[in-house]
Parts: structure tokens; C-alpha cells; sequence
């Protein structure tokens, strides 16, 4: 008599240990799936991984090296010292050298080679770099661009404007 009832609060015990476990379980498995949800959905977890929210395409990343390169130019002194010049050459070819698509890449090379880059202002650099990229569009059948006033270009790419956004120092 007394087994039988030492076997019968065993499986209670059991059974309720279970039930604690199955409990547990499915606490965890919330927990999980918040902190899930959290970085899936957070501005921070899409700032800090762009790789894991934005799909980067040959089109994308032209664009945004295309702003990158006509801004700096844009932004580049109207008169800079011989070091500041070849250090905006030495910067071109490097951007060529590691532009991470092979054909855009080879592109600027041969590009470069046959049109050294123009680094001694901002009119001549924005105009080399305009010519580039109007090499690209011919290269792509696009309409080429109009450079016939560089200073437009150079104001369509933010020459006179501060880009940066409060508590940033750079103009
Ligand atoms: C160095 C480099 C080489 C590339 N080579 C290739 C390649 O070999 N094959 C390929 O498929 N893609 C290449 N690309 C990408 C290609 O040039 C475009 O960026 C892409 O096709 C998207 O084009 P888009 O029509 O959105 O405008 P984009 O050509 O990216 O231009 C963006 C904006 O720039 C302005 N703009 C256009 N032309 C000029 C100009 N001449 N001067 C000033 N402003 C201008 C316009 O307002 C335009 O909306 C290259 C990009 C770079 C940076």
C-alpha cells in the first residue's frame, strides 16, 4: 500500500516538474523572439549591419559613389597647395584600384590612364570627374550630361551647402 502511493506521488512530482518545464520553455522561447524582433526591427540594428538590411547592387553602389566622388569634388579647395593636389590624385587611383565591382573598377583604370585626373581646383577636378562619369553613361547608352557651366554641376552637388546634420563639425 505504501509503494503504491510512493508510485503515485512520483508521477504527481513528475508531472508537475514537467509542467515547470514546459513553462520555462516557453518563457525562453518569448525572451528569444523579442530579442529577435528587437534586432530585426531596431534603427540601430539596421544602422550598425547595412549589410544584413540592404541588398548592395552595381547600380546602388554606382550611385552612391557617384554622390560620394561628385560631392568631394564639390567640396574640394577652389585653390589647393601642390600636396593637397597629389593627394587627391594618389585618392583617385586608390578609389579606382579598390572599387569593389571588376568592371567599373578596370573601367576608371583605363580611364585614367589615358585622361590623368585634374586636381588643381574644383572647377578642373568636378569637370574631370563629370567627364568620367559621362564616359560611364556613353559606356551604359545614357544621355551624357551637360557640363557646359561646371559651376551648376558643382551646385547640384551641394558646393555651397553645409551637408552635415547638427553636432557634426565638417562643413
Ligand atoms: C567609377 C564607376 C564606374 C562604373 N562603371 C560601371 C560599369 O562599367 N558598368 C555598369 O553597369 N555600371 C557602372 N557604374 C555604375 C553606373 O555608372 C551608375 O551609377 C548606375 O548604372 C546607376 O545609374 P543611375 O541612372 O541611377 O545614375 P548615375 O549614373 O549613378 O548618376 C547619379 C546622378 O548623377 C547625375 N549625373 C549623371 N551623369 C553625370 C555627370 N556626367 N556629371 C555629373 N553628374 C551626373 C544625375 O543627376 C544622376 O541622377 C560605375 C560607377 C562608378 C562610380
Amino acid at each position: 500500500m505504501e509503494n503504491l502511493k510512493d508510485a503515485f506521488y512520483d508521477t504527481f512530482e513528475e508531472a508537475g516538474a514537467n509542467e515547470n518545464l514546459t513553462s520555462y520553455a516557453l518563457i525562453a522561447a518569448g525572451i528569444l523572439f523579442v530579442i529577435w524582433f528587437i534586432l530585426k526591427y531596431s534603427e540601430r540594428s539596421k544602422m550598425s549591419l547595412p549589410w544584413k538590411s540592404e541588398k548592395v547592387d552595381i547600380s546602388t553602389l554606382g550611385r552612391s559613389s557617384w554622390m560620394l566622388l561628385h560631392t568631394t569634388a564639390a567640396k574640394y579647395p577652389v585653390h589647393p597647395d601642390g600636396n593637397v593636389q597629389k593627394q587627391m590624385n594618389d585618392y583617385l587611383h586608390l578609389f579606382a584600384q579598390f572599387y569593389p565591382c571588376r568592371e567599373c573598377s578596370d573601367h576608371m583604370t583605363t580611364y585614367m590612364h589615358q585622361n590623368p585626373p585634374k586636381t588643381q581646383g574644383r572647377d578642373a577636378l568636378q569637370y574631370w570627374i563629370s567627364k568620367l562619369h559621362n564616359d560611364v553613361n556613353a559606356k551604359l547608352g545614357k544621355k551624357q550630361y551637360d557640363l557646359s557651366d561646371i559651376s551648376k554641376v558643382n551646385k547640384r552637388w551641394g558646393a555651397d551647402e553645409g551637408i552635415c546634420k547638427k553636432g557634426c563639425n565638417a562643413t
